[in-house]
């Protein structure tokens, strides 16, 4: 945390308070993937994103905590409210529809309990049961107008499934009317690719996730999706998935391959740029966020965490100190969120 001292915007203290406490406000914070789980969904839907048997049991008492150990650690990384959802890949994994819509259900529930307790710390993302576009749909409505949550989470694909394909169209549908945001989160893959062949530690969060997670934002984009629902809002979280470092050769390669020359309005990097928003979460990293600053403009990157899975104090400590104006560090750590989640 150092440079404090821009943060005091030349207000000077008054005499009779403590200078010291007068300057160390930090920027309002906001995160938007920080996960949980029921205690169903612990025990049998959770992705193992580590193969140490000691953090993995202290990611997963996180996962069940609403309390002592997720508050202790939003106030040490000045995290204001945390906008929680379930962890991967959840109600997503289970074998058919009637239990992944009683799991959303329950997580849902669960959830939005957890939010009222604490309504100026928690807000709530809805788990949904994306084996059925219909389903999905009935329970991001259910959760958006019943319990208040401010949009959803998806944690990749399901049973092979990805979100362009056509069972999804009254799911979109339903998401343009509510206008709420879509966070696009990563999952476990559908099949085993050879890349990852005799290199399991690539398929994972290390790499794998990444490539699926943007892969299937670029199959909306290549889809037509956001032509068809010109308003979805779609968020992806660690900086993009590579996205805002790759715009220019998308728009290079699709007019190559296409062999015409695109309007403004059909290139990939306008679309990625007017529907999709990132987070910061696990990348604490300020050259990644001034490029993607940089890519996708001051209005589109918005700071996360990915709690129980990072370190919440880091990615505090990383957002601000980034070598950006404290105008856009305002947007990153709340402004954008509040604007794209209505908060
Ligand atoms: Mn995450």
């Amino acid at each position: 945390m150092t440079d404090l001292s821009r943060r005091d915007g030349g207000v000077a203290a008054t005499p009779m308070q403590n200078p010291e406490a007068k300057a160390v406000v930090p920027t309002r914070k906001i995160a938007l993937e920080e996960h949980f789980a029921t205690a169903e969904l612990a025990k049998k839907y959770v992705a193992r994103p580590t193969r140490s048997d000691t953090l993995f049991a202290d990611i997963e008492r996180r996962l069940v905590d609403f309390d002592q150990l997720r508050l202790e650690a939003m106030d040490m990384a000045g995290i204001d409210l945390a906008v929680l959802s379930a962890t991967t890949p959840g109600a997503q994994a289970a074998a058919d529809t009637s239990t992944a819509i009683r799991l959303a259900r329950e997580a849902n529930d669960l959830l939005a309990r957890e939010v009222q307790k604490r309504p100026r710390r928690y807000a709530g993302f809805a788990h949904l049961p994306t084996q059925d576009g219909v389903a999905a749909a009935a329970e991001l409505e259910r959760a958006v107008k019943e319990l208040g949550f401010k949009g959803a989470l998806i944690n990749g694909q399901t049973g092979g499934h990805y979100l362009d394909a056509d069972m999804y169209l009254p799911f979109w549908e339903r998401v343009q009317d509510l206008d709420v945001p879509v966070y696009l989160h990563p999952g476990e893959l559908a099949d085993q690719p050879a890349m990852f062949a005799d290199r399991p530690e690539l398929n994972g969060p290390v790499w794998a996730w990444t490539a699926d997670t943007a892969a299937h934002a670029l199959r909306l984009v290549f889809a037509g999706t956001f032509k068809r629902f010109p308003r979805l809002k779609i968020i992806l979280g660690h900086m993009g998935e590579t996205l805002p470092y790759l715009l220019w050769r998308f728009d290079s390669r699709w007019q190559m391959e296409l062999g015409v020359e695109l309007s403004h309005d059909e290139l990939p990097s306008t679309i990625i740029r007017r529907n999709i928003a990132i987070t910061t979460s696990g990348v604490c990293d300020p050259n990644a966020l001034v490029g993607a600053i940089g890519a996708l403009g001051e209005d589109s990157v918005m700071f996360s965490v990915d709690y129980p899975y990072e370190d919440s104090k880091t990615a505090g400590a990383f957002i601000e100190s980034a070598p950006i104006s404290e105008t856009v560090r305002a947007k990153v750590c709340h402004g954008n969120a509040e604007r794209i989640l209505r908060l």
